[in-house]
C-alpha cells in the first residue's frame, strides 16, 4: 500500500533523501527536519497506513520494537536525562503527514520543550459515563 503524494512514502523508497538511523524490511528511522531537541527521529513503517490504530498487529509491534532501540540510542549517545515517545493521529492531534509515525524526542531536565500539559479533573459520575462509552466499543 503507498500514497503517491505521501512524502513519508517518498522518504521510504528513496526517492526523497533524509538523514537515515535505522532501516529493515519494515520500517525505516530517520532524522526529523525541524527537531524539538537534538536527535529528533521519526520512526515510520515502510507501508502507507495513515494512524496507529490502522495498522496490522505485527507491523505495530515491529514499529514499537524500533522505537525502543532508537531511544535507547538517542538517550545513549546523546546523554539526554530521558525522553517523550509521540505518536500525532488526525489533524486535530496535531498530524500533519498522514502516514504513521512515532516522534523520538530526547529530553533534558529545564529543556522547556514540552511547557504545557493541561490535565482536568472529572466531574462526579463522569468517569463512569465515559469508560462506559469506550469499553463498549472494544
Ligand atoms: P506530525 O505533526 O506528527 O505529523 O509530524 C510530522 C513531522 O514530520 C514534523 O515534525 C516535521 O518536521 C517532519 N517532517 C516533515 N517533512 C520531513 C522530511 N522531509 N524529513 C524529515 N522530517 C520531516
Ligand atoms: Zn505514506
Amino acid at each position: 500500500m503507498g500514497s503517491q503524494d505521501c512524502i513519508f512514502c517518498k522518504i521510504a523508497a528513496g526517492d526523497i533523501p533524509c538523514c537515515k538511523v535505522y532501516e529493515d524490511e519494515s520500517v525505516i528511522a530517520f532524522l526529523d527536519i525541524s527537531p524539538l531537541s537534538d536527535g529528533h527521529t521519526l520512526v515510520i513503517p515502510k507501508a502507507h497506513f495513515e494512524r496507529f490504530d490502522q495498522c496490522p498487529p505485527q507491523l505495530l509491534a515491529d514499529i514499537v520494537e524500533c522505537t525502543a532501540k532508537i531511544a535507547s540510542a538517542v538517550v545513549s549517545g546523546l546523554g539526554c536525562d530521558g525522553y517523550n515517545v509521540l505518536c500525532n493521529n488526525g489533524a486535530a492531534a496535531g498530524q500533519e503527514v498522514n502516514h504513521v509515525h512515532f516522534h523520538v524526542i530526547g529530553r533534558n531536565s529545564g529543556d522547556a520543550v514540552f511547557t504545557q500539559w493541561p490535565a482536568k479533573h472529572y466531574a462526579e459520575g463522569q468517569a463512569e459515563v465515559i469508560l462506559n462509552r469506550i469499553s463498549k466499543n472494544l
